[in-house]
């Protein structure tokens, strides 16, 4: 299938975003991080309800891996997961969220923490990647799918092999540059003080797993 566009909103955050007018990059992880808790939410309230779904308290939790070797920073739950509908249109639509909040370019540009504040959700991932992979199985679908973008462009769609219900979120982190440091989001230590940091009301565990390359 073809590459599918950002809607236009989405598009001009997300050049925003990687536009780098933003210096609080770190916050990505607790956007991701509180998506993944709400996703175990849903899937928590859905068993609640339906009768034919069963839920397994030791399915929530949190995983976090990092793999330095092949740069990439996983963010995975077995929560609700999402079917290709919702891939295309939760993940390719800002403006549902609620929380694009500039009101124009300049406000953004002096400085005003609305991202800090609000929160920009799943889009923040590409202020620290060069690519963003969704792997997703909802709890309504006995496929999976493929969610893959680098930036503005667009993203594509494929179907792919997941045992579990749920999502993993898989970022390929930046190379440094002159400015700017990324290699940090791949070490323990640093992501284990941002998620004390911003994630610390997180009601789930969250599990750290740390590859060295
Ligand atoms: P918000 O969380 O404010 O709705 P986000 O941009 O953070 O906005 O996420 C957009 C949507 O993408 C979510 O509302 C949800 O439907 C979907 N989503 C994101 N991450 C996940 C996930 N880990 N599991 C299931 N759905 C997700
Ligand atoms: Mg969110």
């Amino acid at each position: 299938m073809a590459t599918q566009q950002f809607k236009a909103e989405s598009k001009r955050l997300l050049d925003l975003m990687i536009n780098s007018i933003y210096t609080n990059k770190e916050i990505f992880l607790r956007e991701l991080i509180s998506n993944a808790s709400d996703a175990i939410d849903k899937s928590y309230y859905r068993s609640l309800v339906d009768q034919n779904i069963s839920f397994n308290k030791d399915d929530f939790y949190i995983r976090i891996t990092a793999d330095k070797e092949n740069r990439t920073l996983t963010i995975e739950d077995k929560g609700i997961g999402m079917t290709k509908e919702e891939l295309e249109n939760n993940l390719g639509t800002i403006a549902k969220s609620g929380s694009f909040a500039f009101k124009n370019e300049a406000e953004a540009k002096e400085g005003v923490d609305i991202i800090g504040q609000f929160g920009v959700g799943f889009y923040s991932a590409f202020m620290v990647s060069d690519m963003v992979t969704v792997k997703s199985k909802s709890i309504d679908s006995d496929k999976a799918y493929k969610w893959e973008s680098k930036g503005a462009e667009g993203f594509d769609i494929e179907e792919c092999s997941k045992e579990t219900v749920g999502t993993e979120i898989i970022l390929k982190i930046k190379e440094n540059n002159e400015d700017e440091k990324f290699d940090e989001y791949l070490e323990e230590y640093r992501l284990k003080a941002l998620i004390k940091k911003y994630s610390d009301f997180i009601k789930y565990p969250i599990k750290m797993l740390v590859k060295k390359s």
